[in-house]
C-alpha cells in the first residue's frame, strides 16, 4: 500500500514523537510564533474531549441504523460528518467491517497515522517498533497477546494506514444487545475494538 511520509518535512526532525514535538514547540514558542496557552488548549481538546467515545458512537450508529452503514460504506468521512465528527488526520476515513469471515486490524507501518477524531491520541503500543514490525507479519500472534483469539475460519487482514487513508474497525455487534440503545451499545465498544487489537464488550 502507498505511502507517502517519506517526502514529509517532518522526518527531518527527531523521529520521537515526543522529542519532536517538544523541539518544535521550543523554536515555535522563541520566535513567537506559537503561544503556549493556544497550545495547551489544542492538548486539552484530545486529552479530554475528543477520544475513543467518539469512534464508539459511530459503530453504535452503525449497528443500529442501516442507512447509516449504507453511508459509512460509500463515504465513512462524510458519514462521520453527519454525527459533528471531524478534524484534522480525519479527512479520509475508511471504515473496514469485521465478518465471520474477516477480522481487520489497523497499524501504520511508517510511524504512527491515526483517526484521531475518532479515536484521539494513538496509544503508545500503536506507536512502537515492535507493534508496527508485528502487525503485519505475524497478525495472529499479536492479537493472542491482547487477548484476542479468533477462529481459526477468521482471516486476518491488516490494513496499513497512510497520512491520506485512516482506518475505522467495525467491529461485528455482540450477540445479546439486540434490545440496546444506540448509548448502551456504545458503551461495549473498547478503542482496541476499533483498531482491531481487540472486540467489543459484551453486555452484563
Ligand atoms: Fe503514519
Amino acid at each position: 500500500m502507498p505511502h507517502d511520509h517519506h517526502e514529509h518535512p517532518h522526518s527531518l526532525l527527531p523521529s520521537d514523537p515526543a522529542l519532536r514535538v517538544k523541539a518544535l514547540e521550543t523554536i515555535l514558542t522563541r520566535k513567537g510564533l506559537v503561544d503556549p496557552a493556544a497550545l495547551d488548549a489544542i492538548l486539552d481538546t484530545y486529552e479530554r474531549k475528543v477520544g475513543p467515545h467518539l469512534g464508539a458512537q459511530v459503530v453504535a450508529r452503525a449497528w443500529s441504523d442501516p442507512a447509516f452503514l449504507g453511508e459509512l460504506r460509500s463515504d465513512a468521512s462524510a458519514a462521520i460528518a453527519t454525527l459533528g465528527i471531524s478534524g484534522r488526520q480525519g479527512e479520509h476515513v475508511v471504515a473496514v467491517e469485521n465478518t465471520p469471515e474477516v477480522h481487520n486490524m489497523v497499524v501504520c507501518t511508517l510511524c504512527s497515522c491515526y483517526p484521531w477524531p475518532l479515536l484521539g491520541i494513538p496509544p503508545a503500543w500503536y506507536k512502537s517498533d515492535a507493534y508496527r514490525a508485528r502487525a503485519v507479519r505475524e497478525p495472529r500472534k499479536v492479537l493472542a497477546e491482547f487477548g484476542v483469539t479468533l477462529p481459526e475460519g477468521q482471516k486476518v487482514r491488516v490494513w496499513d494506514s497512510t497520512a491520506e487513508v485512516r482506518y475505522l474497525v467495525i467491529p461485528m455487534r455482540p450477540a445479546g444487545t439486540e434490545g440496546l440503545g444506540e448509548a448502551d451499545l456504545a458503551a461495549l465498544v473498547t478503542r482496541d475494538s476499533m483498531i482491531g487489537t481487540g472486540l467489543p464488550g459484551v453486555p452484563s
